[in-house]
């Protein structure tokens, strides 16, 4: 279909002659009219030949951030996509098979996943593996207010993988393009018109490439809102491959901190395979932070190597955030103290032996915590587990309760984590609302619900603290003199007390 932006350029040299034909009329002098026109058209050309002004803006940026070699070697865990991706990439590789049994060629591969999983590595070492140019793009960058203006960028972007590979004697490219739900998500009915353009560009783009072109182009997409695409992308003969980078488990894990550790000198006794079972949900990029982290604390401490400790600092540091000086008062850390208490006497109630330590030290927005043992990589959780989960971070409001008569804002954070848990129990049919579609739970439901699970965790929380309520003044002056508590004299406590007790 050719429209308006197809006859732009006859459309504005009508419009200029006509315009000069106009002030010649009104009797304007022609010859500087001439002269100035001619200029800009110059530097227009001359822009436009050294890849683009404005439009062309998203290839020079794209060029600018071409890899420097990066191979899957370089890249930890994820061992499953990069088998898929790999196996998708053949189809760049053998090329003449491919088009001996007419096989339609692969234009696009989606990878879907959270944040810092290793999208962007991915797409670099499929530029590696195919021997293909590289040029990259965020979604965001094509969202401008004109209509128009992100299509060109689009336009732009594949011209700019074709114009590269070809001066680089190379017969592939692959244009990847981050967040690409910014331009490709679900088209609303024509009230974006700029919106609809930019993903209907990047769709004929990618309807336009065939297998017989001797520069072969393959987009990779990366997103961590897969629902949000429109399914106009998704369909066959677009983004065909979809692969899913999600986060790594313990050997990913253990994998990616070796690679992030091979450019830092380590002490004797450090155990990655530790690290890695302490990260439970940590993505690459905050798995290559700690390392980091930990070689930042060495220097601090001008070692010579990164130690055991450093990498638990840095652990906590990725975890909670950088360690505050937050002047407190008494009876604020007093409080902060009674909180912490409530989550580790009620961590060990429901998981004995789970605690590894409680800490009155102010990290980013907490002003103390409870650090766990590291447990077995889950990903299966009972409504019991659930249950637990919700008790412990109930725990520290509860015990503010039975201590001061009272809440106060400190709890904000666990109440949102155990609404979060109830709404993955609601969904999960473990309520007494039974199997319910979420779409289908009105707010009224939810609410009740909600409140009906939380009250009766509520109840058996304070039963469980209530009993231990002597535990905690004992507890409470080791804590605030020294800072920390161990989880073995946590526990040596709370057993003096049982076994006090199961003596009487
Ligand atoms: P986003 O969705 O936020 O764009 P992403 O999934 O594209 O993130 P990357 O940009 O590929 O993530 O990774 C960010 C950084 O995290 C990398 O530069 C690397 O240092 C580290 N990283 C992430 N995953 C891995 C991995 N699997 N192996 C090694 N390093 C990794």
């Amino acid at each position: 279909m050719r429209n308006i932006k197809t006859y732009g350029k006859e459309i504005a040299i009508g419009f200029l002659s006509v315009l000069l034909m106009f002030l010649i009329y009104i009797g304007v002098p022609p010859l500087p009219l001439v002269s100035s026109a001619l200029m800009i058209a110059a530097v227009f050309f001359l822009a436009k030949s050294r890849g683009g002004i404005a439009v062309g803006s998203v290839g020079k940026k794209a060029a600018s951030r071409s890899p420097s070699y990066l191979s899957f070697e370089d890249i930890g865990g994820q061992d499953h996509p990069k088998r898929e991706l790999m196996e998708a990439l053949e189809f760049m590789v053998r090329r003449d098979e491919i088009k001996k049994l007419g096989i339609r060629p692969l234009k696009g591969i989606l990878l879907t996943g959270p944040p810092g999983t290793g999208k962007t590595l991915l797409a670099k070492a499929a530029a590696h593996h195919t021997n293909s140019t590289f040029v990259a793009a965020s979604g965001s960058e094509f969202v401008e207010m004109y209509v128009g203006v992100g299509a060109g960028r689009i336009r732009d972007l594949f011209k700019e993988a074709r114009n590269k590979a070809a001066k680089q004697k190379r017969n592939s490219a692959i244009v990847f393009i981050d967040e690409i739900d910014g331009i490709g998500g679900k088209r609303d009915g024509g009230q974006q018109r700029e919106y609809d353009q930019t993903l209907n560009q990047l769709l004929t783009e990618m309807d336009g490439v065939h297998g017989d072109e001797s520069i072969r182009i393959l987009v990779i997409g990366a997103t961590n809102r897969r629902e949000l695409l429109d399914s106009a992308l998704l369909r066959p003969g677009r983004f065909d491959r979809q692969i899913l980078v999600d986060l790594p488990d313990k050997t990913g894990r253990e994998h990616i901190l070796k690679l992030h550790g091979r450019n830092k000198p380590m002490g004797e006794e450090v155990s990655l395979a530790k690290v890695a079972e302490e990260t439970f949900g940590f993505s690459g990029a905050q798995l290559e932070s700690v390392m980091n982290e930990a070689a930042i604390y060495a220097m601090r401490d001008t070692s010579d190597w990164v130690t055991q400790t450093h990498l638990t600092q840095a652990i906590d540091k990725v975890m909670m955030g950088e360690r505050m000086d937050r002047e407190t008062t008494c009876e604020e850390r007093e409080r902060v103290a009674n909180h912490e208490l409530g989550h580790a006497i009620m961590a060990e109630h429901v998981r004995p032996g789970s605690v590894a330590q409680v800490s009155l030290t102010p990290r980013g927005q907490a002003l103390g915590y409870v650090r766990h043992h590291p447990r077995q990589d889950s990903y299966l959780y009972t409504k019991e587990t659930l249950e637990d989960q919700i008790m412990i971070a109930l725990g520290g409001c509860v015990a503010e309760e039975l201590i001061y008569g009272g809440r106060s804002t400190g709890s904000r954070g666990d109440f949102e984590q155990a609404t979060n848990i109830v709404r993955t129990m609601i969904e999960s049919g473990m309520s007494t609302l039974g199997i319910i579609h979420p779409q289908a739970l009105t707010k009224e439901d939810w609410s009740r619900e909600n409140t009906n699970i939380l009250n009766e965790l509520i109840d058996r929380t304070r039963e469980v603290l209530g009993a231990n309520k002597d535990k905690f003044e004992q507890l409470l002056g080791i804590l605030v003199k020294e800072e920390t508590l161990s989880g073995d004299r946590l526990r040596a406590s709370l057993t003096r007390r049982t076994t006090q007790s199961e003596a009487s």
